[in-house]
């Protein structure tokens, strides 16, 4: 069996000045974005262009481009201007502004370790950025966080992206969908001191984005946000595709937990297109029920089946791994491969000890990590759970700085399990994948940077000397432009002039 499907994962992180509360986030992000793609220079005057007779490519989405993502700081005109800051790396992801939020988009992948590993170098990405702002006496303090809320009302996200047959009815991935996020949270939450938008309400709770859902589907992704997201953008054949953009997960840290929270939606998704599920396993009131399992650190919430059957999320989350178990093995036996095998194996051993206990899972779970750091701090000062000091812990779980952040100490002193290498992640920084067209959107940056002029998930765009328009290379099947596909092509190409005189000969 083969379980590979293209991915991505999104993630906004917190922005903060430690010093200026006051400070604004849009310019804060923007200088983020910036310091990381310094190299911008004078192009970032380019992002006006016309393309032949399309829109402005800044409407449509083209990127700036950062050549050289080791270059030092310096921020390039009209930091302010959130347009400007826009970028694509040589890893093939995507670094800009959204929301007042600095986001990295990780290029796409073909597995959920793939995810981690990219996903990973983006806190890397904006690690990286953090340090060079701190070495710019010239700019202010600016801090970031991988989580979703600042607890003042606000939430900012993690989107998963998976590539779909478009032939699948809709309706199908509402059905079987809604109940599976609404409790796989018992594994993806990344935990939260507070309950309710502004964190106010006294309390821990499993997940940090679950009470900024308030409806069932929508296409809103910040206002009235709902638990299946409908925007549809394939950035593929919208005849063959859909691209499920998934809002509703948290951010998480723990290496684990990420390839849990894609692994275990691929397989579900992969039921979902087979039209293989046998069982009905709807709920009642999936808003109120992801509240209330959130609310319920112990895990004994109830949730209420429209046939009527009532159950824990973790006993619904059986139910989902003994179909999909059933399913990988019917389509699969002993063929399953190995990525499917350590998402099957890691799925039935987290909800056993969960059931168990669930302190069993600090070491790869987020929200048990973090409780387990909150009640080892609230014993010790003898706190309840309304102590301002314990969201100050909460949020500086979530600090990308390894020598403050709580989850990097807990990484440091080898208590958190681990998916990848820090080796992988040093290399991902700069590398692209290898298995879908990130690799040639990487790579013709990395060797043709300097005349390509933008990009995106579905092109690549040059613009070479002596030529009177740019030459927009599309990239529309995220399965061609792999390396297997174009590293001869490449090498061979000494110029972009070269590349795309090869590739309009072809
Ligand atoms: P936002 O939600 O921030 O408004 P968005 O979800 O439309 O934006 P991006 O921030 O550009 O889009 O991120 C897109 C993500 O989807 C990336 O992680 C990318 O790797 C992934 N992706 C791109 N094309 C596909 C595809 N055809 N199928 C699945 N994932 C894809
Ligand atoms: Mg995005
Ligand atoms: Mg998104």
């Amino acid at each position: 069996m083969t379980a590979r499907r293209v991915m991505g994962i999104e993630t906004e992180y917190g922005v903060s000045a430690p010093g200026d509360p006051a400070a604004n986030a849009m310019l804060m992000s923007s200088q983020v974005v910036n310091a990381y793609a310094a190299p911008l220079g004078s192009r970032a005057g380019r992002a006006r262009w016309d393309y032949e007779d399309e829109a402005p490519l800044r409407d449509a989405r083209g990127w700036e481009i950062s050549r050289d993502s080791a270059h030092a700081s310096q921020l390039t005109d009209a930091p302010e201007d959130p347009g400007l800051a826009n970028v694509i790396l040589t890893n093939g992801a995507r670094l800009y502004v959204d929301h007042a939020h600095p986001e990295y988009s990780s290029p796409e992948v073909m597995s959920p370790r793939d995810v981690v590993l990219w996903d990973k170098a983006g806190e890397r990405v904006m690690l990286e950025a953090v340090r060079r702002i701190a070495a710019n006496p010239g700019l202010g303090d600016v801090n970031l966080y991988k989580n979703n809320t600042d607890n003042k009302g606000a939430s900012y996200g993690t989107h998963e992206n998976y590539l779909m047959r478009r032939s699948t009815p809709f309706a199908d991935v509402v059905k079987y969908l809604t109940p599976f996020f609404v409790t796989r949270q018992v594994f993806t939450g990344a935990g939260r001191v507070g309950r309710g938008q502004d964190g106010t309400g006294t309390g821990f709770q499993i997940s940090q984005r679950a009470d900024f859902f308030e409806v069932e589907v929508g296409l809103e992704t910040t206002l009235k946000r709902p638990i299946i997201n409908t925007r549809d953008e394939p950035h593929a054949s919208a005849d063959k595709y859909r691209r499920l953009h998934v809002i509703i997960g948290d951010a998480n840290l723990c290496e684990p937990a990420t390839l849990l929270k894609l692994g275990t939606t691929n397989l579900v998704l992969a039921m979902i297109e087979d039209a293989a599920f046998t069982r009905d396993l709807s709920i009642e009131r999936p808003v109120g029920t992801l509240h209330d399992i959130s609310h319920d650190p112990t895990l004994k919430q109830q949730v209420t089946l429209r046939d009527g059957r009532s159950m824990t999320a973790l006993e619904l989350q059986w139910l989902f791994f003994e179909q999909v178990s059933a399913y990988v093995s019917d389509r699969y036996g002993d063929d399953a491969d190995e990525a499917t095998v350590e998402v099957m194996h890691r799925w039935e051993s987290v909800l056993s000890r969960l059931g168990e206990d669930p302190m069993l899972c600090a070491r790869e779970l987020d929200w048990v990590a973090k409780l387990r750091l909150l009640e080892g701090f609230r014993n010790r000062e003898g706190l309840n759970w309304d102590a301002h000091r314990l969201q100050a812990i909460d949020l500086q779980y979530a600090d990308v700085r390894p020598e403050k952040g709580l989850y990097h100490r807990l990484a440091s002193r080898g208590q958190v399990e681990r998916v990848v290498t820090d080796e992988e992640i040093t290399e991902a920084v700069h590398e692209p994948p290898h298995d879908t067209r990130a690799y040639f959107r990487g790579r013709c940056l990395a060797r043709y940077g300097e005349h390509v002029a933008a990009a995106s998930w579905d092109s690549v765009i040059f613009d070479i000397p002596g030529r009177g328009a740019l030459q927009r290379v599309p990239t529309l099947d995220p399965s061609r432009g792999t390396k297997e596909h174009v590293e001869s092509l490449l090498q061979r190409c000494e110029t972009a002039a070269d590349l795309v005189d090869a590739l309009a000969a072809e």
